[in-house]
């Protein structure tokens, strides 16, 4: 797909949403823009309008990428300087990510490491962990996956069984973790594991690093309906990590996995960025594309309205940030109202394609980044919490409703 077939619906978003920032957010986005002309391109070219998890067949040149972001300063910019980092505040990272999907860049395959355990390590990392991890992370050397849930622990986190029993200077693991975004491909996992026998619930549990490439670990991905394996089972046999690879006390591995669930939701408002863009395919696939647009009229003037409320929810949560406030329950109406509005563009953008579009297999094509819409939408109400769990969170948080179940995601 080519930049410059949704480069005209994206102006329009711009006359909708105009940006009121600060002088230093404008500085990195003139400059972050420079370079992205400069650096998007050449070798890089196949990456653009795609990327991320699903892209098996860019995979390798998506970390390749990621690198190069790394290398230039333009990677982890919210990181503290001496972290590689900018010490980049919320505004400034709302410019970043604005200016980087429209350029049409790639899906981040770093995330997990980028936006959820350093920002972890930092917080309830020991220095040794902190020197021993963040500098592979932010130069994309390691990547690293999330060990949370099992067959039978998803909303129910607290509900994991996988066990690791301390061996001299050694966990000794054994279980099976489910869902496991990137596992395949990746060097680490940050996992949430029973370390105390007879424990239950949030008590007894650890948070662990465990090395992948390892006789004690299998991987077997799970083939998902958009075609790419993007997560996988996990079976953990007699694996092992080092003794002093666990974050946080023994034991009291629950607050630290909830920070690390903090981080996800609040990773989940740059979807925001993804999901203009996606709207701008979508309408710039019926301006130019179709015969008569007018059937999607009524469709696609509510999306642009609820992508405005989307924003708006997301400039809050911005400014919350800023302010060093707490931004939770605010992140769970993001998750909710987010993952919900791009799940019905995905159903708008499957129904402008056609019965024939919605056939395509060239990946190359604009119907495909269409159809890929419509298909990894309905994976986000589920993941980083399902949107039952966010509704939970608001009724009891903010609404003060009483309630007779809770999920333990919350
Ligand atoms: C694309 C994708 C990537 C993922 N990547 C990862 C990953 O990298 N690492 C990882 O650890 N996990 C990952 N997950 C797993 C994800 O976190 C879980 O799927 C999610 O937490 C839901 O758990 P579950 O699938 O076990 O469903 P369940 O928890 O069994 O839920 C089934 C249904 O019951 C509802 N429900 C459950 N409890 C309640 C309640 N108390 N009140 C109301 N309704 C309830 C749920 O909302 C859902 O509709 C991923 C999932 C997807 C789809």
């Amino acid at each position: 797909m080519s930049e410059t077939g949704w480069r005209h619906a994206n102006d329009l978003l711009d006359d909708l949403f105009p940006l009121r920032e600060s002088a230093a957010a404008t500085a990195l986005r003139g400059e972050f823009r420079a370079w992205l002309k400069a650096n998007l391109t050449g070798r890089f070219t196949p990456l653009i309008g795609r990327g991320g998890a699903w892209d098996e067949e860019n995979f390798s040149l998506n970390v390749e990428w990621e690198r190069h972001l790394a290398a230039e300063g333009w990677a982890c910019i919210t990181w503290p300087k001496e972290f590689g980092g900018r010490s980049a505040g919320a505004a400034e990272l709302f410019a970043y990510r604005d200016e980087y999907f429209r350029a049409g860049a790639p899906e981040r395959v770093n995330f997990l490491a980028e936006d959820l355990v350093g920002p972890t390590l930092m917080k309830h990392g020991t220095p040794e962990q902190i020197d021993r991890f963040l500098p592979p992370m932010q130069r994309a050397e390691e990547m690293w996956c999330q060990g949370y849930s099992e067959p039978d622990a998803g909303s129910d986190l607290a509900n994991i069984r996988t066990r690791a029993r301390l061996q001299g200077d050694t966990w000794v693991i054994d279980g099976q973790k489910t869902w496991t975004s990137l596992a395949a491909r990746s060097d680490w996992c940050f996992a949430l594991v029973r370390t105390e026998q007879g424990s239950a619930r949030r008590a007894g549990l650890s948070y662990l690093l465990i090395p992948m490439d390892q006789p004690g670990i299998e991987v077997r991905p799970i083939r998902q309906m958009t075609g790419s394996a993007e997560f996988a089972e996990v079976f953990f046999d007699g694996a092992v990590t080092s003794a002093e690879n666990v974050v946080g006390a023994v034991g009291e591995g629950w607050s630290v996995a909830m920070a690390t669930l903090g981080f996800e939701r609040d990773w989940f408002m740059s979807r925001y960025f993804r999901f203009a863009r996606d709207l701008a395919v979508t309408v710039d696939y019926v301006r130019n594309t179709l015969g008569d647009p007018r059937a999607f009229e009524e469709r696609i003037v509510r999306s642009f309205t609820e992508l405005a409320a989307f924003r708006a929810i997301g400039l809050q949560t911005l400014a919350a940030h800023e302010a060093g406030e707490s931004t939770s329950p605010l992140t769970s109406l993001t998750k909710l109202f987010g993952s919900s509005w791009h799940r019905d563009l995905g159903e708008l953008s499957f129904s402008v394609l056609g019965a024939a579009g919605a056939q395509t297999h060239d990946q190359n094509t604009v119907e495909h980044a269409l159809q890929r819409t419509f298909l990894y939408s309905r994976a986000e109400p589920i993941f980083a919490g399902t949107n039952e769990i966010q509704r939970n969170i608001i009724a009891r948080r903010m609404l003060e409703l009483p309630s007779s179940t809770a999920g333990s995601r919350s």
